[in-house]
This record gives structure tokens, C-alpha cells and sequence, in this order.
């Protein structure tokens, strides 16, 4: 299995509640390295333009609202197949769904509010990467 790289990230619910380094240390525990990491406030714009492809769905507008609602931690992850890694310890998109021993299960307050952000293939991954980071702040 290759080395692969994905984005993630703690998402406002999760820093409101000073789960940063709780739910980092579930992502190291799965085998994620964190290459580059940043705690940002988001604009509108970006969170718009990050989340554009669900612009159609009823819940944008409010998920958009709740991005800008606090601080975010963005992070690039790097690890065997780190896609599919951090996919399976963030757990199902509604934390009611959610296997034990997930991020989401653990710490997720509801579907919207569900403490992590994971890119879903590595076409995605590095886009969103290249939408939060530059070159230079991804250290290997
Ligand atoms: N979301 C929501 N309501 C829904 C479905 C999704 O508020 O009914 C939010 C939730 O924060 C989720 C994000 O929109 O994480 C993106 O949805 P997606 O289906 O891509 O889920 P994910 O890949 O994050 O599990």
C-alpha cells in the first residue's frame, strides 16, 4: 500500500469545545501523520467555494454558517492509504451512524456539527490541499 496524502479538518464544534488535541491524537493513532497544520478563521468566500460542491443540497447555507462559526484546524494528512485511514477512524456523516471508537462517534455533536472534515478520494485531496496550503508548508 502506498504512502498517500489526505486533508482534514477539526471542524468549529470540535475546536469550540478544545477537542484539537483530541481528536489529533485519534488521527496519529490510526497511523496519520500530520505533515502541515494551521488554525485558520474562514471567510465566507472560502467556505463557499470549499464546500461548492454541495451548493445545491438543502443543509449549504447552514453548513456554510456553521464553518465561519469559530475556528477551524486544517491539516494535511500523511500515511499508508491515508484517504481510506482517515475516512474510517472519522467515522459516518451522522454521528448516530457512527462505529465505536470513531472521531465522530466519540465527539460529534450532530450531523452538521460532526467534529472532522476527510476528503473522500485523493483526486479530492489534493485539491483541497492546494486549497489551504501552499507547497512550501507541507513538510513530509
Ligand atoms: N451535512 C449536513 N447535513 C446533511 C449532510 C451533511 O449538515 O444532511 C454536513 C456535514 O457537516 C458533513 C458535510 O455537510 O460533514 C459534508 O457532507 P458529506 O456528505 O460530504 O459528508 P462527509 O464526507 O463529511 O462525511
Amino acid at each position: 500500500m502506498a504512502v498517500t496524502r489526505t486533508f482534514s479538518i477539526i471542524k468549529p464544534d470540535a475546536t469550540r469545545r478544545n477537542l484539537t488535541g483530541g481528536v489529533t491524537k485519534m488521527l496519529e493513532e490510526a497511523g496519520l501523520r500530520v505533515v502541515a497544520s494551521k488554525r485558520i478563521q474562514m471567510t465566507k468566500e472560502q467556505a463557499e467555494g470549499f464546500y461548492a460542491v454541495h451548493k445545491e443540497r438543502p443543509f449549504f447555507n447552514d453548513l456554510v454558517s456553521f464553518m465561519i462559526s469559530g475556528p477551524v484546524v486544517v491539516q494535511v494528512l500523511e500515511g499508508e492509504d491515508a484517504v481510506k485511514c482517515n475516512r474510517d477512524v472519522m467515522g459516518a456523516t451522522n454521528p448516530a451512524d457512527a462505529a465505536e471508537g470513531t472521531i465522530r462517534k466519540t465527539y460529534a455533536e450532530s450531523i452538521e456539527a460532526n467534529s472532522v472534515h476527510g476528503s473522500d478520494s485523493d483526486e479530492n485531496a489534493a485539491i483541497e490541499i492546494a486549497y489551504f496550503f501552499k507547497p512550501e508548508e507541507i513538510v513530509g
